[in-house]
């Protein structure tokens, strides 16, 4: 998966750290965030200097613009929270977060979709919810702070469910309507206040195929910037009739698969391809 990373984890203590040549920012305009293209269509994130020399604001940018967010391998991530002009130059252009998928290093795959979620978040609460005022950033943690009321504001993660229901050597696969990204997935939906990750699992099978299981498990989780979701992935297994009833509002297609006939693959980016590929192995938990 995506965060299976070999050459150490990310470390995303909340630090104040000033920028270096070299260190890498994202630039997030929409839903859309700033690329280059190399001349093998590889993607790259511009750094520090190339942000700067954009913005114009090499001699006089601060934290509240150029926000220190974690380390990788090394490398150190800033977000660009100023405003998200054009690079002028040719090799760089905003492109869909979904795009991010396709950079080919993975580590800087992760860090993009990751701080992309970051700065959703930054984005999205600058202003207190309970009272208005303007939010300012916590000294010691990642924490948006109302000076006014008092409110705390944590950094927000979406949990979902990830469900591969499973009856002996078949499972089911589905494909989401309406959707950009038409490959086959996993039944999948996020939890609601009061429910517990299992209980998400079973409402979500009856509500987009119409199916009751039986012997939940869990398998892994998923951290999924983009989306601003952490997923769970859980195994289950079928209770009773097979026949699949159609969510049509949510869904193109959902249908029963044979383990030694499956139409995708392992992508070694997501929780739902690696679940797909060990249930084909067989070594799904039992
Ligand atoms: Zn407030």
């Amino acid at each position: 998966m995506l965060q299976d990373l070999t050459l150490g984890a990310l470390d995303n203590q909340y630090r104040h750290r000033l920028p270096e040549e070299g260190d890498k920012v994202i630039c997030v305009r929409g839903g859309s965030i700033m690329v280059a293209r190399d001349k093998r269509d590889a993607l790259t994130l511009p750094t520090v200097e190339q942000v700067l020399a954009w913005s114009g604001e090499w001699d006089h940018w601060h934290e509240e613009t150029l926000r220190y967010i974690f380390t990788l391998q090394d490398e150190h991530y800033f977000l660009w929270m100023g405003e998200a002009g054009e690079s002028g130059e040719e090799a760089f252009a905003y492109e869909p977060a979904r795009t991010l998928r396709q950079i080919t290093s993975k580590h800087v795959c992760f860090a993009a979709m990751t701080a992309f979620h970051l700065f959703c978040w930054y984005r999205d609460n600058r202003f207190c919810g309970r009272c208005g005022t303007e939010t300012v950033h916590d000294e010691k943690e990642r924490m948006m702070r109302c000076p006014h009321c008092g409110n705390m504001i944590f950094p927000r993660i979406s949990p979902a469910v990830i469900i591969a229901v499973t009856d002996g050597d078949r499972l089911i696969l589905i494909k989401y309507a309406g959707r950009a990204y038409a490959n086959y997935g996993l039944v999948a939906g996020f939890i609601e206040i009061g429910e517990t990750a299992e209980e998400a699992v079973a409402r979500e099978v009856m509500e987009e195929v119409g199916l009751k299981v039986k012997n939940i498990r869990y398998y892994k989780s998923q951290p999924w910037g983009i989306a601003g979701n952490l997923s769970l992935g859980y195994f289950c297994d079928l209770d009773g009739d097979d026949t699949i009833h159609l969510d049509e509002e949510e869904l193109s297609l959902a249908e029963w698969h044979r383990r030694d006939a499956m139409p995708c693959e392992d992508d070694g980016i997501s929780l739902t391809r690696e679940m797909v590929r060990v249930f084909c192995e067989g070594n799904e938990p039992k």
